[in-house]
């Protein structure tokens, strides 16, 4: 079941919650809708369900037009971050209850019933746990339950909304990796929403980047990672060091650097916006500023503790924070200590023109 999506504007009174969204869904795709607070991943979510109308634009399911379809009859299957599962029913009980409810004609018999639940139990891997009350259960077990729930009526399109938001970091990380594998078993078309940049680019086939209503770009985890469309990409997709600048036929003077942007060869003396991810940073003894590729810097906190060492900079000309990440054997090389001066150079230079999408 492929989702096409054209145009869709909503407002909530004066207030313009999406803006001309267009975007397309493939069969057994799971695409993740990712933006901040705010930015109309709900809405549009709960538009794709029929749960809200938008005000214009279509949506077709399947190339079908969908736009008056009720709920019902989009079949699509939910999980909500709180997701209420009916406290006094148990577990099997609780993803029963789509199956009971359905018209006598097409009610599976209490066997295939049985079956079933069992079955969706066994993938959700609480198969152990089928007598147990909801409030005997983990956040991370009923999150799963409810997973098995909204599955057990064999949606067409399953969507879900920020499923793992209230668990705790642990938790999250692995129940993304078994949503991975649970989708690579069943293939259901997918719609996840989430505000968590790692969650979309470990779980997501595709990701759709949204900030203030708007689809700032869609593609593939490389593609969005890699190839930002703009800097409100770059910045929410991982951590970034900022700078301001400008750029004059190719040539930009990004904060202390002088770099070579060819790719804005037209650009006439026009504002830009420079990045360089930590990790892309490095830190050296000896620099020689002036050159326009080497600031120097004071070292205001090492944060030694993880993978990775965490250095925090302070440029000693414009007074600008820079954060470095380096490997444990290059911090044990070079020893650094809050206070010392050093020089950062950075590998690479990411640079936006005109462009305010942040
Ligand atoms: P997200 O899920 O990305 O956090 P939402 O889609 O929930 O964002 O909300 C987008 C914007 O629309 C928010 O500013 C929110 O306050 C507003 N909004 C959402 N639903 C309503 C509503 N029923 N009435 C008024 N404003 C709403
Ligand atoms: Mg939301």
């Amino acid at each position: 079941m492929s989702i096409e999506i054209r145009d869709i504007q909503k407002t909530f009174g004066s207030f313009t919650a999406l803006r001309d969204v267009s975007l397309d869904v493939a069969t057994g795709e799971l695409v993740a809708l990712l933006g901040p607070s705010g930015s109309g991943k709900t809405t549009l979510l709960r538009i794709i369900a029929g749960l809200e109308a938008q005000d214009t634009g279509a949506i077709r399911f399947h190339g079908e037009d969908a736009t008056n379809a009720g709920v019902r009859e989009r079949g699509v299957g939910f999980v909500f971050q709180h997701y209420a599962l009916f406290r006094h029913m148990s577990v099997f009980e609780n993803v029963a209850f789509g199956l009971r409810v359905k018209a006598r004609g097409v009610r599976p018999s209490k066997a295939a019933i049985r079956e079933k639940v069992q079955r969706l139990l066994e993938l959700v891997l609480l198969d152990r746990m089928a007598d147990r009350l909801p409030t005997q259960l983990s956040g991370g077990q009923r999150q799963r339950v409810a997973l098995a729930r909204a599955l057990a009526v064999e949606p067409k399109v399953l969507l879900l909304d920020e499923p793992f938001g209230a668990l705790d970091a642990q938790v999250r990380k692995e129940l993304r990796r078994w949503l991975r594998r649970l989708h690579d078993e069943m293939h259901i078309t997918s719609v996840f929403v989430t505000h968590d940049q790692e969650e979309a680019l470990e779980v997501a086939d595709r990701i759709v980047v949204m900030n203030s209503g708007r689809v700032e770009q869609q593609g593939t985890p490389e593609e969005v990672y890699n190839r930002p469309a703009n800097s409100f990409v770059y910045n929410f997709l991982g951590n970034v060091n900022l700078f301001h600048g400008r750029v004059h036929e190719g040539k930009a003077q990004i904060g202390d650097f002088r770099i070579e942007a060819p790719e804005h060869a037209e650009a006439q003396d026009a504002p830009a916006v420079g990045f360089a991810r930590p990790h892309e940073i490095e830190v050296e003894r000896q620099g020689a500023t002036g050159g326009g590729d080497c600031l120097e810097t004071v070292i205001r906190r090492v944060h030694p503790v993880g993978p990775v060492v965490r250095v925090e900079l302070q440029g000693k000309q414009l007074g600008e924070t820079i954060e470095a990440e380096l490997s444990q054997e290059r911090y044990a090389e070079l020893r650094l200590r809050a206070g010392e001066t050093v020089f950062v150079r950075p590998r690479a230079i990411r640079v936006f023109v005109n462009d305010f999408s942040i």
